[in-house]
């Protein structure tokens, strides 16, 4: 799950990592408020969405204007700020060209800047480690600079047993080539951000730009904060965060359901009973020419509810012309399936050729129970058979 930048630092904050005061704001009105409750001279509105590159984003109904992050001198200029970007859809390397509505503002202190760094914490699946990633190369586009010049970029993992220790912290003060009291302030700064991880069971913690003010201080002047899902239970203040509007809508409907559910890029639809089954589906749709238009794991006791609102899930992307069900009846017998999604196929209306493939407990009955349903199913033996079908099917409703 992902959260806003103003909240990554208000949990950030907690654990003593070093930012700027800010407020979030809901409107123009707050905003300026905002700007009277801090000190000043100087205030950055920024916009709230859930990706980077805000600073050189451009808003759609204004292309030539400034982008989602603005430094302003006075509580008029934040005013303005505010008017020109609550509402307003922000384009960014990160939103694609449809870009995000912004919803949200955050209005901070604006910070003297000597140099911009960078410094992300994530999870290394190559060792198993928690890892540092630290850069002198900070407030630009980290992927260019791991491409360019990767040797710019220095990794320190912590052993999860031993944790993080000082001797990592003064590892990464060193290679940014701080000193003096900037480099205190690092060592405090790493400590906290690791602790932070930890403890919130994040799965990204990037800081893009760290920064050393001119006085020397080492602060986080941008926050993104990425949690891991499985933890939430045990993370309620991080849980309630969660803003459902900056979210795939399908994504959220197939969360409610208890459904493992990933938007992909492909025109074929899929509704497959367990991780494993799922994955082994999109390959052999891939192998006979097809692309999958989505990961649907509708779970071990899919019941028709469930059935149902995976039907839902998968037709209400517009680009789905065809829909493979592959359902193992293990816990679910293949009869309950198979009105399962006769049930549901009524209820969504289907308009798009649908293959069924059943295989376990009851598979007879179930095969009949789709057969005699006057629905125009195609029935598969198998799961070549099945994926050859529906690339099949699919390729001739797009060509219809
Ligand atoms: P994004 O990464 O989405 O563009 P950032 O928060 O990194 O947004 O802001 C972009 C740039 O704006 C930063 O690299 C920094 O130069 C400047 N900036 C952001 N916040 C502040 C602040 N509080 N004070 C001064 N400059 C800031
Ligand atoms: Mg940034």
């Amino acid at each position: 799950m992902n959260i806003h930048e103003y909240q990554a630092k208000t949990l950030l904050k907690k654990y003593g990592v070093a930012v700027p005061d800010g407020i979030a704001a809901m409107s123009v009105d707050d905003a300026v408020k905002a700007a009277g409750q801090l000190p000043g001279p100087l205030y950055v509105v920024k916009a709230q969405i859930h990706a980077g590159g805000r600073g050189a984003g451009k808003f759609k109904n204004n292309p030539a204007g400034k982008g989602g992050v603005r430094l302003c001198k006075t509580a008029d200029e934040v005013k303005a700020a505010a008017e020109a970007m609550l509402g307003q859809v922000l384009v960014t390397k990160q939103t694609g060209p449809e870009g995000k509505e912004v919803q949200r503002l955050y209005v901070t202190d604006g910070v003297d800047i000597k140099k911009e760094y960078y410094c992300s914490v994530v999870l290394d699946r190559a060792t198993s480690r928690v890892t540092f990633m630290a850069s002198t190369e900070g407030g630009m586009d980290i992927e260019e600079v791991a491409e360019k010049h990767p040797e710019k970029i220095i990794k320190v993992a912590i052993d999860p047993v031993a944790g993080f220790q000082p001797y990592h912290a003064r590892q990464l003060a060193f290679a940014l080539g701080f000193e003096g009291a900037a480099n205190k302030s690092a060592i405090k700064f790493f400590t906290a951000l690791y602790k932070a991880f930890v403890e919130l069971d994040a799965s990204i913690v990037e800081i893009n730009p760290l920064i050393v003010t001119d006085k020397d201080e080492v602060v986080a002047l941008d926050a993104k904060m990425n949690f891991d899902d499985n933890a939430l239970f045990r993370q309620t203040e991080v849980a309630a965060m969660r803003d459902e509007s900056e979210e795939d809508e399908k994504e959220t409907i197939a969360k409610n359901y208890d459904l493992s559910y990933v938007a992909l890029d492909g025109n074929i639809g899929c509704m497959v009973n367990g991780a494993g089954l799922a994955m082994a589906t999109m390959d052999i749709i891939k192998l006979y020419g097809g692309e999958p238009a989505n990961f649907l794991d509708v779970g071990g006791g899919a019941n028709k509810e469930k059935v149902t609102a995976a039907f839902k899930i998968i037709l209400a992307d517009p680009k789905v012309k065809g829909v493979l069900v592959n359902i193992f009846g293990g816990i679910m017998k293949c009869d309950i399936i198979a009105e399962g999604i006769i049930a549901a196929a009524k209820e969504v209306s289907l308009a798009v050729p649908l293959v069924v493939r059943l295989e376990g407990t009851n598979v007879e009955q179930g095969k009949q129970i789709l057969s005699q349903s006057g629905l125009a199913i195609i029935p598969a033996d198998n799961l070549a058979d099945a994926a050859r079908k529906v690339v099949e099917a699919t390729r001739q409703a797009l060509a219809a």
